[in-house]
């Protein structure tokens, strides 16, 4: 098959890497002239990024142990193994994993239309529109999508993030990264601390409304340098996003697969490029195909859902109880990205935490 990949990002690339293997005829098609910049993303993953068998020496940066959680007055430290990754690398990695098995990826070609039975694109260099007629398309054009727009695939009440991150310099504990959660700090997620070394960190939060003033603010407080600052859209999940119309199919921030809890989309959107390469190459139908995947994003929704609901209280009693040794050796067993096993054996564990089951409503 002939197929367009619209994007060179992560997902895009990764996609394009194991459908060129495959066989298939791969064109991707990247609107900016250098793969993986500007960076907009911290580059933290879980250790289920380790179920993808891709080497990280190339664009490793760092590997946690701990994972310290704050609240307004209680913290909480869970014993977890994560990386952080250089994302300039991690695409370009990618982006010459898909070239070596045969896809081809055009720089300064940006997706400008849907005409008739195919797609403009636009090469910016040359300043020239190029017509073409492949017999898929892969949207990974990321959280603003414009294929997925083209093709009705865009919901139009998505509810975005704007999140906010910068290079600091400061002192650092490079075994742990922090997050902060609380009204104050961010009232629809939380605020983060990731070393890159002892002396450099990843700093951001993200929120629906008034990011950059939170930022600022949560920067203000604390005595670092900054180096650089980053910014970026971050799609909420949207439980009725379609994956799949005509000859179109989504992946990655294009389709808002992202974790609700805590906007990280990189290993839900590598999972969704297995599953939608394996949809093409067996002739599969993708949604049914990732219907687990969407599970477990419905139920990051719902976690959202209920945490944006938390007073400063809710959050230190929640810490409170999920300080206790029990929790504590659940929490060190599973990692966020399917949550649904952890919350059930919690529940069970502590009856106290059915306290927060009365936001669900
Ligand atoms: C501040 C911030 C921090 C984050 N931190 C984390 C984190 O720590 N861990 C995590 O897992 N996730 C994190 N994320 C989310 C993560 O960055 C995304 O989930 C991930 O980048 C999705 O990859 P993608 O390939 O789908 O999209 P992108 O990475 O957005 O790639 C899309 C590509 O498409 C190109 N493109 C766009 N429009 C067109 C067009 N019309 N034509 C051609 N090309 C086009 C873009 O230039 C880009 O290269 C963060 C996001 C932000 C904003």
């Amino acid at each position: 098959m002939n197929i367009s990949i619209i994007g060179a990002g992560p997902i895009g690339c990764y996609c394009g890497y194991l459908l060129a293997k495959a066989g298939q005829r791969i064109d991707i098609y990247e609107e900016h002239a250098e793969i993986g910049l500007p960076i907009q993303c911290t580059g933290l993953l879980t250790s289920d990024f380790d179920q993808f068998g891709l080497p990280k020496e190339s664009f490793l940066v760092n590997t946690f142990g701990e994972i310290e959680i704050n609240s307004p007055n209680k913290q909480l430290t869970i014993k977890q193994k994560e990386y952080l990754i250089d994302r300039s690398k991690f695409d370009g990695f990618l982006a010459e994993l898909a070239k070596k098995a045969g896809a081809k990826i055009y720089l300064q070609h940006a997706f400008a239309r849907k005409e008739n039975e195919g797609l403009v694109i636009k090469d910016t260099k040359n300043d020239k529109e190029i017509a073409v007629t492949p017999d898929a398309v892969i949207a990974a054009d990321g959280p603003l999508s414009k294929t997925a727009h083209a093709f009705g695939l865009y919901p139009a009440d998505r509810v975005s993030y704007q999140g906010v991150q910068a290079v600091v310099e400061g002192k650092f504990d490079l075994n742990k990264y922090q997050t902060f959660f609380g009204n104050k700090v961010c009232p629809d997620l939380f605020a983060w601390i990731v070393p890159e070394s002892r002396s450099r960190a990843r700093v951001g939060l993200a929120s629906t409304k008034d990011a950059r003033k939170l930022f600022d603010q949560f920067v203000l407080e604390r005595d670092f340098k900054i180096l650089e600052i980053q910014a970026g859209m971050i799609p909420l999940y949207h439980p009725k996003q379609k994956l799949q119309g005509g000859n179109c199919y989504l992946a990655g921030d294009a389709s808002g697969f992202i974790k609700a809890t805590t906007l990280g989309g990189l290993v839900p959107g590598l999972k969704q490029a297995e599953l939608l390469a394996n949809s093409i190459i067996e002739s599969k139908n993708y949604e049914k195909e990732v219907k687990q995947l969407r599970k477990k994003m419905n139920f990051h929704l719902r976690l959202r859902k209920i945490f944006n609901k938390f007073s400063d209280e809710d959050w230190d009693k929640l810490l409170s109880l999920l300080n206790r040794p029990k929790i504590q050796r659940l929490l060190e067993r599973y990692t966020r990205e399917n949550p649904l096993p952890l919350v059930v054996k919690a529940l069970i564990t502590e009856p106290k935490l059915w306290y927060f089951s009365k936001f669900l409503f």
